[in-house]
């Protein structure tokens, strides 16, 4: 999914301040709210998503969940001839993993690093005294080694870096994961929390931009089968920061880059649903991929944002699945 390429930049902004001592634009900005009957109130209203009070972080009722379910094995049905082999991680990753990706340099303020408490008794006071003040009582909250996922495809890569170089036919790898990105928004197409599903291929750059083409193809089709309108379009990772819109450039000047818009939360600003990248050499280069031919391996994937699909369905068909076109039902739940 999206891949840093070489570029750094500084972290935002600081994050010790007082909970109650002044207006925290960072809070505000995650708290979830409603609008006068956007996208997100007709969710919430029809029990399909379950606020949770923060930004992008929602609980799903059974019928989101049985859509989501449906997806995700018509995609497996579409792929099953790929020999993909299926992996599955928990939503987080290794953190020496997390610096070797090159996450920050590219992308800090999607990340979201798992911090815990590591002081002793004498400062768990301290915590407990904060708490009941309201203040801010992270002071002890130290980063642990682990990071939260955030993109299906990252633990892959080094999985398949121990293993030596690549058989002939390089691989591809099936993997699904819930994945964490810091870009709290009322737009409920965009959240905090959510599951991709990816396949990623590891070879030569023929094999994989062979893929890529392929996967257009495959996915389009599905889209269409299920009757929603869209759109193919270059595209670019939203890179952090000055160095990050020359990264943008190069990405889309390299076509390394590609997404199926559906319009879903705006007409005028289509969602995008799946994507489809190219990453060069970059990963095989970070975790030594090698290629049956010893020469650096190259990769891609190709990814599908399954709570953005599913939204998508009932932002088309309406929020009664039993009302879906006939044909639409008929792909989601016939396993033929
Ligand atoms: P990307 O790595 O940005 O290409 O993301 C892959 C897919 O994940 C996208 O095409 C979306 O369908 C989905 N996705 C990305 N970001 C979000 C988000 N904030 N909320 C929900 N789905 C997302
Ligand atoms: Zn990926």
């Amino acid at each position: 999914m999206n891949s840093p390429t070489a570029q750094a930049s500084a972290l935002p902004h600081s994050t010790s301040r007082a909970a109650t001592s002044q207006p925290d634009p960072w809070r505000e900005a995650s708290l979830d709210r409603s609008g006068v009957n956007t996208l997100r109130d007709q969710l919430v209203a029809a029990g399909l998503l379950i606020p949770t009070g923060v930004a992008g972080l929602f609980g799903r009722s059974q019928q989101l969940e049985r859509v989501i379910d449906a997806l995700d094995a018509l995609i497996t049905r579409l792929g099953a001839d790929q020999q993909a082999e299926v992996l599955r991680f928990p939503p987080a990753i290794n953190r020496a993993d997390f610096e070797r990706s090159e996450y920050m340099k590219a992308f800090p303020q999607l990340a979201g690093t798992v911090h815990s408490f590591c002081g002793g008794e004498h400062e768990q006071q301290r915590v407990l005294q904060c708490l009941d003040r309201a203040e801010d009582w992270t002071e002890y909250q130290k980063p642990t080694y682990v990071v939260m996922t955030p993109a299906a495809c990252y633990p892959v890569y080094p999985v398949v870096a121990t293993r030596g170089p690549l058989p002939p036919e390089g691989r591809v790898v099936d993997v699904l994961s819930w994945c964490f990105r810091h870009e709290p928004s009322l737009d409920p197409t965009r959240m905090q929390l959510f599951r991709m599903r990816e396949f990623v291929r590891i070879g030569t750059a023929a094999q994989v931009l062979a893929f890529r083409s392929e996967w257009i193809t495959r996915a389009k089709a599905l889209i269409e089968s299920l009757l929603l309108p869209n759109t193919l379009d270059l595209a670019n990772d939203p890179f952090f920061g000055r160095g990050g819109r020359i990264a943008a450039r190069s990405q889309r000047e390299q076509s390394l880059k590609f997404e199926l818009l559906i319009p879903v939360e705006s007409e005028e600003k289509p969602t995008a649903c799946l994507s489809f990248n190219y990453h060069s050499d970059h990963f095989g280069q970070l975790w030594s991929i090698q290629d049956s031919d010893l020469r650096v391996a190259h990769t891609g994937c190709v990814g599908f944002g399954l709570e953005r699909m599913a939204i998508a369905l009932f932002k088309h068909h309406g929020f009664d699945v039993g009302q879906w076109p006939v044909s639409v039902r008929e792909t989601l739940w016939s396993s033929a």
